[in-house]
């Protein structure tokens, strides 16, 4: 748990902020949530509640990094200057190409 709590203390000595620092910033606390969720509260119902509450809101935030990660997705793919390959994974499909720089497909 310590190791957790320094990362954590590391990232927050940080003034500029990176999306990946975020993203790395997000994911100690989920395991902090998870590690300390266990026994923390004052009854088994109460745990329970807590833990309902809190899965509820990290559906909403996976719904929202989802819609983010395909509208980033799409504009990435919008402005690529395409390098189309054929796909030789499926020799019977000789009309699927993927794009090596974007992992777009046509
Ligand atoms: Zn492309």
């Amino acid at each position: 748990m310590d190791d957790i709590w320094s990362a954590i203390d590391g990232l927050r000595s940080k003034e500029i902020y990176t999306l990946n620092d975020i993203m790395q910033f997000d994911k100690k606390i989920s395991t902090l949530i998870t590690g300390l969720c266990i026994g923390s509260a004052d009854s088994p119902q109460k745990e329970l509640s807590i833990a309902c509450k809190h899965y509820r809101f990290k559906q909403r935030q996976l719904l929202r990094l989802q819609n983010f990660i395909e509208l980033k997705r799409k504009n990435v793919q919008d402005n690529c200057e395409h390098k189309w390959e054929r796909d030789l994974g499926d020799p019977d499909d000789r009309s699927h190409y993927d794009c090596k720089k974007c992992g777009a497909w046509r």
